[in-house]
C-alpha cells in the first residue's frame, strides 16, 4: 500500500476515534494504540490528530509535544514551518476566503482573499537577532526565547487570517499554539489548521503544532487557560475576552476592541482624504478594528468634504434613513433607559454590504456602493460605539481643539487606531498626543497603519489592552540573558 494511502487511513481512524471519543490513540507508527498515561493520568497526545481535538487538555499535550520536537529541528524548522503557512494561504486565498465568508457571512471576499495573501509580509525568525553587549567585562547577550505552549482567542471577524499570522509569529519565535476560534467562524479555522500540520508533518514530521478545539466554547477557552502547559495567552476580540483573559491568571496579550475615529482639518487635499477614509471603511466591510468608525470635520470645510465622499461612490443617507438604520443597528438591554451606556450590537447587521444596510435604512443605492455615511451629533451612538457596518457617521466641529476633544470621547480610552488627514505638523502632533493611540496614521487610510499604503508589517492581533501593539515574534518571546564573563571578545 502506497504512503499516501497509508497516511489517509490513519486520518480516518483517528478521526473517527476521536469522535466516537475513544480511550484509543493513533501511536506515531500509524497503528492504533491504547490511550496511555503520562505521569499524572492524562492522556498521552498522539500523532495523526493534524492539530484537531474535541478535548482542550489533549490539544494542549499535543501541542507540548510538539514544543519539544519543534526546538530539536532549530531555527531552520521554524523558518520551514513559516514558509509552509505563508504558502498555504497564498495557495487557498480563494478558496479559504469563500470557506471563512460562506460559514460566517460577513465581510468581503475580495479583501478576505487580500487578507490571506498578505501573511507574505508577517515577519518571521529574521526578527528575532539578539542585542549584544561587549565591554571590558566581557560579553553578554539577550536572546529573544519561547515561552512553550501558547492558548491563541481568535475573533469572527478574520478567523483564518489571525490564526495564520499568530502561527508565523509565535513559531518564530520557538512556541506552538492551542486555539479556541470564535463560535460562528471556527470550521473554516479548523479547515486551515488541518492543512497546516499535515504539511507540517510532512516536510518535518512533527504534528500538532498549531491545535485547535474543535467545537470551541467558553469551557474550552478556560480548560486552555487553565492548562499547566499554556504559558502565556494571546486574546484577539472584544471587550469580553480582554477580560476573561485578564482575569485566567496567566500572562495574557490582550487585543482589544477599538472605534477608531478621523479628523479632517482640511488643511490637505480633502479628494484624498475622502479616496483613503472610503477604502478603509469600507475594508471587509469595516469589520477590522483599526478601521475609520467615525469622522469629525471642521466646519467650514464639512459640505466640501462630504462631496467628495460621494464623488469616491460613498452614498449619503438622509436624517431619517439613519435614524432607521440606528435603529435596527442597536437595541438599548431591557430595564435600561435611553441613556444606556452601551447599547447591544445587532450582530445581524455586522460586516454586512453596504447594500443590504441601505435596504434597512430605506434608501436605495447604486450597486457597487461600498460605503454609506451621514451627518451625525457627536453624541449619536454610531459614533459612540464600534458598529463594524459599512457606514460612517460624519460630525461638523467648529475647531481643531473640539475635534480632538471628541474624536478622544468616540475613542473610549481603548488606545487603539486614529487617523488625521492635515497637513499641520501642530494639529497632527496635538492629536497623536490626547489619543494615545497603539496606531496613529497620518493623510493614509487606517490599512498603511498595516503596512498597506503604508511602510511596515502586517499583523490582524494588535495588542491595544496590554500595549505590546501589532504583533510580532518579538512579542512572544521571553528575554534571557547570557553572560560570560572576561572572555570571548576578540580584541
Ligand atoms: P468577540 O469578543 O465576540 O469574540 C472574540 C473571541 O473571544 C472569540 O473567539 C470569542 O469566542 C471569544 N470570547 C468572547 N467572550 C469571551 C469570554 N467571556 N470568555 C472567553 N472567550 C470569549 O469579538 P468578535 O466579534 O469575534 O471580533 C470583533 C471584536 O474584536 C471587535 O471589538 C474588534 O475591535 C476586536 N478585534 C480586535 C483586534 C485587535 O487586533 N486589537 C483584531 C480583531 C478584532
Amino acid at each position: 500500500m502506497s504512503t499516501v494511502n497509508e497516511n489517509l487511513i490513519r486520518d480516518v481512524v483517528a478521526e473517527v476515534l476521536q469522535r466516537l471519543g475513544s480511550a484509543g490513540r493513533i501511536s506515531a507508527e500509524g497503528a492504533s494504540a491504547p490511550a496511555s498515561s503520562n505521569g499524572g493520568g492524562r492522556v498521552r497526545p498522539a500523532r495523526g490528530r493534524h492539530g484537531i481535538f474535541s478535548d482542550a487538555d489533549e490539544a494542549c499535550a499535543a501541542a507540548h509535544d510538539a514544543f519539544l520536537q519543534l526546538a530539536e529541528k532549530g531555527v531552520a524548522g521554524r523558518a520551514k514551518v513559516i514558509e509552509i503557512v505563508k504558502s498555504l494561504c497564498e495557495r487557498n486565498a480563494r478558496e479559504w476566503g469563500r470557506l471563512e465568508l460562506d460559514e460566517t457571512k460577513i465581510g468581503r471576499l475580495d479583501h478576505k482573499i487580500q487578507k490571506l495573501q498578505g501573511q507574505r509580509g508577517v515577519p518571521g525568525v529574521e526578527f528575532l537577532s539578539p542585542y549584544a553587549l561587549s565591554g571590558d567585562h566581557g560579553i553578554t547577550l539577550e536572546e529573544y526565547a519561547p515561552f512553550g505552549v501558547i492558548g491563541a482567542i481568535t475573533p469572527s471577524t478574520h478567523s483564518i487570517p489571525t490564526m495564520a499570522c499568530n502561527i508565523i509569529s509565535m513559531v518564530a519565535a520557538g512556541n506552538t499554539v492551542v486555539f479556541n476560534a470564535h463560535p460562528s467562524a471556527y470550521r473554516c479555522a479548523v479547515t486551515a489548521a488541518r492543512a497546516f500540520n499535515q504539511a507540517i508533518e510532512h516536510e518535518l514530521g512533527i504534528d500538532n503544532v498549531a491545535c485547535i478545539v474543535e467545537p470551541p466554547t467558553l469551557e474550552s477557552f478556560n480548560a486552555i487557560a487553565r492548562n499547566e502547559h499554556v504559558r502565556l495567552l494571546c486574546v484577539t476580540g472584544g471587550p469580553g475576552v480582554v477580560k476573561a483573559a485578564m482575569a485566567s491568571g496567566k500572562r495574557a496579550i490582550c487585543a482589544g476592541p477599538g472605534n477608531p475615529p478621523v479628523l479632517v482639518d482640511g488643511t490637505s487635499c480633502l479628494r484624498n482624504a475622502a479616496k483613503q477614509i472610503v477604502f478603509g471603511a469600507a475594508y471587509d466591510n469595516n469589520l477590522l478594528c483599526i478601521g475609520e468608525k467615525e469622522v469629525f470635520v471642521l466646519e467650514k470645510f464639512a459640505d466640501a468634504f462630504m462631496a467628495a465622499l460621494e464623488g469616491q461612490g460613498a452614498h449619503r443617507l438622509s436624517d431619517a434613513q439613519v435614524e432607521r438604520l440606528a435603529k435596527e443597528s442597536f437595541q438599548v438591554p431591557p430595564g435600561q433607559g435611553a441613556g444606556c451606556p452601551h447599547p447591544i450590537l445587532n450582530r445581524d447587521l455586522v460586516g454586512r454590504d453596504a447594500e443590504v444596510l441601505a435596504r434597512v435604512a430605506g434608501a436605495n443605492v447604486p450597486p457597487g456602493t461600498q460605503l454609506l455615511f451621514a451627518e451625525t451629533g457627536a453624541d449619536h451612538v454610531f459614533v459612540q460605539e464600534e458598529q463594524m457596518m459599512p457606514f460612517l457617521p460624519i460630525v461638523r466641529v467648529r475647531s481643531v481643539e473640539e475635534g480632538i476633544r471628541e474624536a478622544k470621547k468616540a475613542e473610549r480610552g481603548y488606545r487603539h487606531s486614529a487617523m488625521i488627514h492635515s497637513h499641520d505638523v501642530e494639529h497632527m502632533t496635538a492629536m497623536a498626543r490626547a489619543l494615545d493611540t497603539t496606531l496613529f496614521v497620518k493623510n493614509g487610510s487606517c490599512m498603511a497603519g498595516l503596512g498597506l499604503g503604508g511602510e511596515g508589517y502586517p499583523n490582524f492581533s494588535i495588542a491595544t489592552a496590554t500595549g505590546e501593539g501589532v504583533c510580532n515574534p518579538r512579542t512572544f518571546t521571553r528575554v534571557r540573558r547570557c553572560v560570560m564573563v572576561d572572555k570571548l571578545r576578540i580584541f
